[in-house]
């Protein structure tokens, strides 16, 4: 069997990473890992690992490197991972992207591509805000540019779609800070890798889409 591809999908909340990421899951048969998902999985199981990460991601804040990593890691062992990978919302920090890098090498593993997915920040404000998922398979709608066919219901599995808490304007804000002051070094990082590649992440799904799928293909 080839190499498994990984590849990370690094942008602001709200730049559109999970529902680019669902497509190329879809299309390449990437699995779609997103540590937000494993955090609020656990958080609505009640888990401890749920329990601690609550009272960050309430606040807009990153839950510490060490219990992310770890999650992250046990999650990309699993054999629905075989044929690879795409990372969304992870690394998030210069620490979590240095121990990843070090998995890979002791597992003789190689990241493909970095793709950063370019969004101005009012923008995100305005998609976060309108945004709605579905508790049960994640998919993620916005009232204004995606919405479900039916208001109010999910396209897959008909679950009612729920707000995310951390989707209030206030928290918002703080979680765009974060970005920029933690997640956006990872921009140089991946540059000086010579990994990254940019994409135009305000242009309609399809179009960033295509832009991302080209990007992995020149990798
Ligand atoms: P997301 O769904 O990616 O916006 O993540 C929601 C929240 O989960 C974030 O605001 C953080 O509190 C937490 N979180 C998700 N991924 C990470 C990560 N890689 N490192 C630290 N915290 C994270």
């Amino acid at each position: 069997m080839s190499q498994p591809t990984y590849i990370i999908l690094l942008g602001a909340p709200g730049a559109g990473k999970g529902t680019q990421a669902e497509r190329l899951h879809e299309r390449l048969g990437l699995t779609h890992v997103a540590s937000g998902d494993l955090f609020r999985e656990n958080v609505s199981k009640q888990t401890p690992l749920g329990l601690l990460a609550k009272s960050f991601m309430d606040k807009g804040e990153l839950v510490p490197d060490d219990v992310t990593v770890r999650m992250v890691m046990e999650r990309i062992a699993r054999p629905d991972c075989a044929r690879g990978v795409v990372f969304d919302g992870f690394p998030r920090t210069e620490a979590q992207a240095r121990a990843l890098d070090a998995a890979f090498a002791r597992e003789g593993k190689r990241l493909r591509a970095v793709v950063l997915v370019a969004v101005r920040d009012e923008m995100l404000v305005e998609r976060l805000t309108a945004r709605w998922s579905c508790p049960t398979c994640n998919a993620v709608y916005n009232l204004l540019s995606n919405p479900p066919r039916v208001a109010g219901q999910c396209d897959r599995d008909n679950t009612p779609l729920v707000q995310r808490d951390d989707d209030k304007p206030e928290t918002v804000r703080r979680r765009l800070e974060v970005y920029h002051q933690q997640t956006a070094p990872l921009i140089a990082y991946y540059r000086a890798a010579g990994l990254l590649r940019e994409v135009n992440g305000a242009q309609s799904i399809e179009q960033v889409q295509a832009q991302i799928v080209q990007a992995i293909e020149e990798a």
